[in-house]
């Protein structure tokens, strides 16, 4: 048996590439210079500072000045939301969003209603989708904002983020979408989109973590996020994170280069492990959408077990995964998207993630499907509803 660790769970974070590290590691020494500051070294920073901004505006096709780092994809999703809905109080206090949003937008605007504000949850389909007739239908007069994230860090559904774009702009009503999951995987023009705010993450794309970015077009109503120096045109206070800012854009230019091949190698292994788990594990049920899906995302729910003795099987093979159950916070709450798309209780609790990334090979798919098929057995044995199940099917 190998004792080699893989790693599938790419949704959760990345390793930074390193190409990225060699160009972070000299703004953590001898270019330390304060971006603020008027000599030499303060001006080299400065400068890597702005050119890292032309780098994330020109690929996503934005104008430099229109790309704010923060310190990460939550700090990204809570200043667009709490930033419009502040600044845009006095015409109206309504949101709408999904049901299937991360906590970052979900707690977000959970806390805007103790505020006051009135938010739309919108259900989705049994795929995770949510239609652009649908967030059109929830449109009210008092409406100030839209946030629809671009794809699911769950399932990896993708929205039709376009369509909503379009319909958000015919009424003038500003769209936020949490684009974490999607960059690096999926191209995206903030233009052609229609999409006024995006968040990004660069740990989520092979950047180091601690470090985002929130696109906002020019001439969206947004409070400051921090309030102090005039770091970020006065809108985001702090000494910047330089070697953070650096890494982030080395990582979205990497990551914009290598699209077609990551994605074509990475549906591969994506397809595969989901075409040998449906065929060599009953009882088992794909979550999301087959084609509208992230590259490197597999979800699947597996009935009679439970998710997290499924990771500490997995755990002891050395394979890293994910689960729907929240159980890192202490909480063994079923997830809220695998609910969202209806699944009971149960098979939400049963559902395993996996998700592949640019060190994966078709050798760890091999290892995986080697352990999973008798690690999912060896657990429904000891599941008396299994047992019933099983000796039905004998008579
Ligand atoms: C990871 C993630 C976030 C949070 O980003 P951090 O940089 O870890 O704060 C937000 N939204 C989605 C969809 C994510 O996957």
């Amino acid at each position: 048996m190998s004792t080699r660790s893989i790693y599938l769970d790419h949704a959760a974070t990345t390793p930074v590439k390193p190409e990225v590290l060699e160009a972070m590691l000299p703004w953590f020494t001898e270019n330390f210079g304060n971006p603020s500051t008027v000599y030499s070294i303060g001006r080299t920073s400065k400068k890597a500072i702005e050119e890292a901004r032309e780098t994330v505006a020109r690929i996503i096709g934005a104008e430099p000045r229109e790309i704010f780092f923060t310190g990460s994809g939550t700090e990204a999703d809570n200043w667009a939301i709490k930033g419009a809905a502040y600044a845009n109080m006095k015409k109206g206090k309504h949101i709408i969003t999904t049901s299937i949003e991360h906590h970052a937008v979900l707690h977000t605007c959970q806390y805007l209603e103790s505020e006051g504000f009135e938010v739309t949850y919108l259900p989705v389909d049994e795929y995770g989708l949510v239609s652009p007739e649908q967030v059109e239908a929830a449109i009210r007069p008092d409406t100030i904002l839209i946030s629809v994230m671009f794809a699911n860090n769950e399932i990896g559904t993708i929205q039709p983020i376009a369509e909503i774009g379009k319909i958000a702009r015919e009424k003038g009503i500003c769209f936020h979408t949490d684009a974490v999951q999607a960059m690096g995987s999926i191209r995206v023009n903030v233009s052609d989109l229609n999409v006024d705010m995006l968040s990004m993450s660069a740990h989520k794309f092979y950047g180091p973590k601690g470090v985002g970015a929130l696109y906002i077009r020019k001439g969206v109503k947004l409070t400051s996020f921090m309030h102090g120096g005039a770091q970020e045109r006065g809108r985001r206070a702090s000494t910047e994170n330089v070697p953070g800012i650096v890494g982030l854009a080395k990582a979205l230019e990497l990551a914009d280069k290598n699209m077609d091949e990551h994605n074509k190698k990475l549906i591969a292994l994506r397809d595969r492990t989901i075409a040998e788990i449906e065929e060599k594990i009953p009882y088992v049920r794909l979550n999301g959408h087959r084609e509208k899906r992230l590259p490197g995302n597999v979800n699947f729910s597996f009935e009679f077990i439970e998710g997290e003795s499924l990771l500490l099987m997995l755990d002891l093979k050395g394979i890293a995964a994910s689960s729907g159950s929240a159980c890192t916070s202490g909480s063994l709450d079923p997830s809220h998207v695998l609910l969202a798309i209806g699944l009971p209780h149960e098979r939400a609790h049963g559902s395993l993630r996996l998700t592949f990334g640019d060190g994966n090979t078709d050798e760890d798919v091999d290892c995986l499907m080697e352990v999973l098929p008798g690690i999912v057995e060896r657990l429904r044995e000891m599941s008396p509803l299994y047992e019933e199940v099983r000796s039905r099917k004998k008579d």
